[in-house]
């Protein structure tokens, strides 16, 4: 956890080596953000600077002794409980694919083609071209609970607490279907409230780095309120996810419909 304080953005854009160990494509270009030529006199032509992405600031907090279910409980999927002792997952990481069409088979390919072990997220939420819409697939890595592959930081934090979920689509041109981000929410919710994960835990890609995922038009403040919502009507009280003020503040305010 030490580690984890000491978490900081340390540069702006992505260098070869990031782009390597990161599950999604960064699509930024320096082209368009020079400025007009000026014709009247020689001038030093620098790029504009690079607003920095919103950078969470995650609060370590203590571990909870997580005892989740050893079978499927009703409405669980069954590959959604590891069978394997599960690890202290204490955070969701949320990304978009960056590409019109995919699902974890095509990711698992693309993924070990450029080096990496298998597929590098948790799950993987279709959009109707290589999976059906909504329908969430189980990563390997999941069934090993074995630690991530998605969101590379100088301490690698994310990656060995933060569930990797990636959607299918690009929504920096697009937004998530409505399928998508009802199984999403689903998915969400049901991790927060087996591993006791506080909503402020629930995070796009780019609150941990320099990077453009999951897109503008995924909204991860939506997520974390439909996922509070679906813990509400289940009757979670905000005692069960009792980490932080903000989670209870989130939990409380959501008004059932
Ligand atoms: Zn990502």
């Amino acid at each position: 956890m030490a580690g984890f304080q000491s978490f900081l953005y340390s540069g702006i854009g992505c260098t070869l080596g990031t782009l390597f160990l990161v599950g999604c494509q960064s699509q930024t270009s320096l082209v368009g953000e020079l400025p007009s030529p000026n014709f009247s006199g020689p001038v030093a032509v620098q790029p504009a600077a690079r607003p920095l992405p919103p950078i969470v600031k995650i609060q370590p907090v203590a571990p909870v002794k997580v005892t989740p279910p050893k079978v499927a409980v009703a409405g669980v999927p069954r590959g959604w409980v590891p069978p394997v002792a599960a690890r202290s997952w204490q955070a969701i990481v949320i990304h978009h694919s960056a590409t019109p069409v995919g699902g974890a088979a095509r990711f698992d390919r693309e993924h070990k083609e450029k080096g990496w072990d298998e597929l590098g997220y948790d799950f993987v939420v279709g959009n109707g071209t290589d999976t059906g819409d909504g329908q969430i697939e189980v990563g390997s890595r999941w069934t090993k609970q074995k630690i991530g592959a998605h969101a590379k930081t100088p301490d690698n934090w994310f990656n060995e607490h933060g569930i990797g979920i990636c959607l299918v689509g690009n929504f920096d041109g697009g937004r998530p279907t409505p399928a998508q981000m009802r199984s999403l929410a689903k998915l969400v919710a049901y991790m927060m409230r087996t591993y006791h994960i506080p909503a402020d835990h629930i995070v796009g890609h780019g609150d941990t780095k320099a990077t453009d995922c999951p897109g503008r038009l995924l909204n991860v403040a939506d997520v974390r309120q439909m996922a509070a919502q679906i813990l509400v009507a289940e009757g979670v009280s905000p005692a069960g996810n009792p980490r932080t003020a903000s989670s209870r503040e989130m939990l409380t305010d959501v008004k059932e419909k």
